[in-house]
């Protein structure tokens, strides 16, 4: 069992990779949807899974949000939301925010509500694809 804990919102595509993987790898991981139905397609991939809409402190409060070593904001379509939580997880002390971006501008905004890292999946992933073709010996990038 690894010692980190995570905490991934929103159980799209990407945030649900996310969580997987470190599931899978033993980590501790609680996964927070405000849908009912992905809550319940997801429950066997996280140690814990909870329904609830991140931009309410009081429900981020109520399940410790803080005490997790890392805290991933995998809300993509509505980037009001993935903005507001990011700026509640900050002010609620949590140490490391990694927040996913839909486009550029929003990636700045969330740097500036306090995310200390921000991903862009289909950016990211697309560079590194491009450098496996030009190096297809280098298997990881
Ligand atoms: P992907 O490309 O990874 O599938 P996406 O951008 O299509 O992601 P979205 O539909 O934006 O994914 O949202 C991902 C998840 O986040 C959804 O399951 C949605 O219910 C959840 N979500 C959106 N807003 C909130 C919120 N305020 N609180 C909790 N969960 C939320």
């Amino acid at each position: 069992m690894g010692s980190q804990s995570y905490a991934i919102i929103g159980m799209g595509r990407f945030g649900a990779s996310v969580a997987q993987a470190l599931y899978s790898m033993g980590y501790d991981v609680m996964v927070m949807d405000e849908n009912e139905e992905r809550i319940q397609d997801h429950i066997n991939i996280a140690t814990h899974a909870v329904q609830a809409d991140s931009t309410d402190e009081q429900a981020l409060r109520e399940v410790g949000i803080r005490n997790f070593d890392v805290v991933v904001v995998a809300i993509g379509a509505d980037i009001q939301a993935s903005i507001l939580t990011t700026l509640i997880l900050k002010e609620l002390g949590v140490k490391m925010i990694v927040a996913k971006a839909q486009n550029e501008r929003h990636g700045q905004v969330l740097y500036k509500v306090g995310a200390d890292r921000v991903v862009f999946p289909e950016r990211d992933m697309g560079l590194r694809v491009a450098h496996n073709l030009i190096s297809p010996n280098v298997l990881d990038f």
